[in-house]
């Protein structure tokens, strides 16, 4: 028997290494990876700058606890904030991590407990993530969850015209609903979020954890949008591989995280940061960012034009380099299909398939993995 729990259902393929947006099978087969790991890998697989940046902080201390100042924490925070137009950082070791993180300063600074969030929406596995999820799937079983986490409907305005009070905390959103399908949301909600939040005195926490560094063509997704947020969560892209989550808020909301009221045994970890300062280093720097905003644009046209007519196709959605292709079937047989000719892609929810590729994906293998995608859907209906 396996000793591990069996908490993940498994594809077929076996690593055996990968490099850029190739993943080679113990199968001895070779894989165009389009899941990045779950948005994970934002420059593909072993980045040779991030490779050396990890190699170099190995040889100066890997661990050495929070009670220690670091510069290297410093560093990377720095950095963070100037991209974000955010002051403080938090550092935790994931993305559910990050979001309990902002939960509780969100609590603690507005010494409200009301936290509204949206259905479909996803924020991680621990008690605090899992209650602000909008998706039953995730709870089952748990038993009661944490009180005063209220899920609307995205996108829908009176309905959070209608909740948000003066007991709230905060709104936690996210750009785009990664998990629950890609569905972005509208100008006019965000807008108009902003204002209520502001009017309320709630804070606005955007979880950035699958759309930011770079995911969507700019640093962080709510910068399409003009708003500016209290707090945002990142985790997933910016170690591209190491493990790190981080809070980033306003600079007032500092004396709420003083010493003792929040912590993390291997928050901060200096692999980690040192692969994270190395990632934002390319993925921020002049130019990558509209490159990859262009293989972007080169993705949507291709799928639209390629599979946007098929009857299986319902909609095509989302922004950058973060795509879902809503099927009217489920999405499960087809990914399987696409493993078997040689393309590894994710779902979200049942019936979309997500292409999450690195962000310096290359013309040809997006050209590949659209003609890929073309053939499968039009097999299945064939087959169907
Ligand atoms: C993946 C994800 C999380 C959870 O991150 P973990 O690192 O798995 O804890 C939270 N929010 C969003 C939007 C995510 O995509």
């Amino acid at each position: 028997m396996s000793h591990l729990f069996p908490t993940y259902q498994r594809w077929e393929i076996e690593p055996e290494k990968a490099a850029g947006t190739i993943l080679y099978g113990k199968d001895g087969q070779q894989y165009l990876d389009f899941t990045s790991g779950i948005g994970v890998c934002n420059l593909g697989h072993r980045p040779e700058p991030v490779e050396i940046a990890v190699k170099k902080q190995l040889e100066l201390f890997w661990h050495v606890s929070n009670l220690f100042p670091q510069s290297i924490q410093e560093a990377a925070a720095k950095k963070l904030a100037e991209e974000s137009g955010l002051d403080c950082v938090f550092f935790a070791n994931s993305g559910a991590e990050a979001n309990e993180a902002a939960i509780k300063l969100a609590r603690k600074a507005t010494g409200r407990k009301k936290i509204i969030t949206f259905l479909q929406s996803f924020h991680g596995r621990t008690f605090a993530g899992m209650a602000a999820t909008g998706q039953e799937k995730i709870k089952q079983g748990f038993g009661c969850m944490l009180e005063t986490f209220i899920h609307l409907p995205f996108n829908n305005l009176e309905s959070l015209k209608a909740e948000i009070d003066k007991d709230t905390a905060a709104v936690l959103i996210e750009i785009i609903q990664g998990e629950g399908g890609i569905h972005v949301v509208t100008n006019e909600f965000i807008k108009e979020a902003e204002k209520l939040c502001a009017e309320n005195g709630v804070l606005l926490i955007i979880d950035e954890i699958q759309t930011g560094i770079g995911r969507t063509g700019k640093p962080f997704a709510f910068q399409h949008f003009g708003i500016e947020p209290d707090i945002i969560t990142v985790a997933k892209g910016l170690g591209n591989g190491f493990p790190i989550g981080a809070a980033i808020g306003k600079a007032k909301l500092a004396e709420f995280f003083g010493p003792g009221s929040h912590g993390s045994t291997f928050g901060g970890n200096p692999i980690s940061l040192a692969a994270a300062i190395a990632v934002m280093d390319i993925i921020f720097n002049e130019g990558f960012l509209e490159e990859s905003s262009a293989k972007g644009g080169l993705l949507f046209g291709l799928l639209h034009n390629e599979l946007g007519w098929m009857e299986v196709v319902k909609d095509i959605r989302g922004m950058g380099l973060m795509a879902g292709i809503e099927l009217t079937v489920p999405a499960q047989p087809i990914l399987a299909e696409l493993r078997k000719s040689g393309l590894i892609a994710l779902p979200a929810g049942e019936k979309v398939i997500r292409l999450l590729p690195p962000l310096n994906v290359k013309q040809e293998e997006i050209e590949k993995a659209v003609s890929l995608m073309k053939c499968a859907l039009s097999n299945y209906k064939v087959t169907v």
